[in-house]
């Protein structure tokens, strides 16, 4: 089989197993205690901190929180910073092509009596710097703007949001869910005040995440309790996710030029042969795409049809974001890069990982190919 999924779930990594497992299978002590296991796990954690916060460049390792993953890193900033800081101002900000966990607690904050604009993007799913300079006024507390889209892959111009971010309103969140460990992130070059990172799209543990929160910016928990992790995530720490993620954020950041090379090679070569098949495109930007990432297009036929169809070729692919592709609704990015309704549901994703190569590239057009073809005979459109 051909795994072409990793945007939803990427396979653990061999080396952070071998990091992580001692500290699931023996090594344990509450990270808080004073003994000998309780200090040893407190080191552990901290090592990990270390080297999520040397993979995005943070200015001190103590602004780096563990957190249950991406959606919760998300809520954190998106929702416990703007209720933080409510008082300077009661207005969110969000691109319109973020990801769920973040178009939500930003919709919940209305009820707390915050406005909330959405930004529109261009038909290759860049923000529209002019608009959010309009839409970013001085009571925006929070604006989000992901570093790179999970459904078709464009990287954002991150540092020129920063920067018009910082003229007008206070804080800028970046989703960096899909782009960390696949592309360089510097929040200090970028301006970011917060980052969300998710330990499982590094290669680590699924269920983990992290969330960057630059010194001096004031947050509040979304869950109350023993005060860990700055008392921005109470609760007794999961030792082998977060020892696990830190390892692998170390191993990406080691592999990261090498990879990052490796797979928009074999990207370029999918994307080559499958726009060769009939009324089939692109989505996302053409070359400002993350390296691992391929999401196309097909008239006339649906995307779960398609996911199916690759399936029964051995081929692993994605049609809209995986979280809501449960809901069979047409995809919200897709939507906001002008796509009508009916040519938003034929869309197919692959993204890339460790165990894909280059000799894998014709199956995959094979199926892709084949597949597309029996749609394509069989429609009603
Ligand atoms: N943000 C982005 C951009 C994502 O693609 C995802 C999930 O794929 C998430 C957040 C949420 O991640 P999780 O479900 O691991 O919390």
């Amino acid at each position: 089989r051909i795994y072409l999924d990793h945007a939803a779930a990427m396979p653990v990594d061999p080396r952070v197993i071998d990091a992580a497992l001692p500290y699931l299978a023996g090594k344990v002590g509450n990270p808080s205690g004073l003994y000998e296991e309780g200090l040893m796990a407190k080191s552990a954690i901290e090592e990990a901190r270390g080297r999520v916060a040397d993979l995005i460049n943070a200015e001190d390792t103590q602004s780096i929180v563990f957190t249950g993953g991406a959606t919760e890193s998300n809520n954190i900033a998106v929702r416990g910073t703007a209720l933080r800081n409510a008082r300077t101002g009661k207005k969110v900000v969000t691109s319109a092509i973020e990801h769920i966990s973040v178009l939500n607690p930003a919709k919940d904050l209305q009820k707390s009596g915050f406005t909330y604009a959405t930004v529109p993007v261009d038909p290759w799913g860049v923000v529209d710097c002019e608009a959010l300079r309009e839409a970013v006024t001085p009571d925006t507390t929070v604006t989000s703007v992901m570093y790179a889209n999970n459904e078709i892959g464009t990287v954002e111009p991150i540092r020129e949001i920063g920067e018009i971010v910082h003229e007008r309103g206070k804080y800028l969140h970046v989703d960096a869910t899909d782009a960390g460990g696949r592309i360089p992130i510097d929040v200090q070059r970028d301006g970011i005040d917060l980052l969300t990172l998710s330990g499982n799209q590094l290669g680590g543990p699924e269920g983990t995440g992290a969330l960057y929160i630059r010194p001096g910016v004031r947050s509040q928990p979304v869950v109350l309790g023993g005060g860990q992790e700055r008392g921005l995530r109470s609760g007794t720490e999961d030792l082998f996710g977060i020892v696990g993620m830190g390892e692998a954020a170390r191993i990406a950041a080691a592999d990261m030029p090498g990879e990052r090379r490796r797979l928009a090679a074999i990207r370029d070569r999918l994307i080559e042969g499958i726009l060769t098949l009939e009324e089939a495109a692109l989505t996302g930007h053409p070359t400002d795409r993350l390296p691992h990432h391929a999401s196309f297009r097909f008239s006339r036929i649906e995307g779960e049809s398609i996911q199916l169809g690759m399936d029964f070729f051995g081929v692993a692919v994605a049609t809209g974001s995986a979280c809501t592709s449960r809901t069979l609704e047409a995809s919200h990015v897709l939507l906001a890069i002008g796509l009508a309704h009916a040519e938003a549901h034929g869309s197919m994703i692959a993204t890339l990982g460790r165990s894909n190569t280059t000799e894998q590239v014709p199956a995959v057009l094979h199926a892709a190919r084949e597949t597309v073809k029996r749609l394509r005979a069989i429609t009603p459109l």
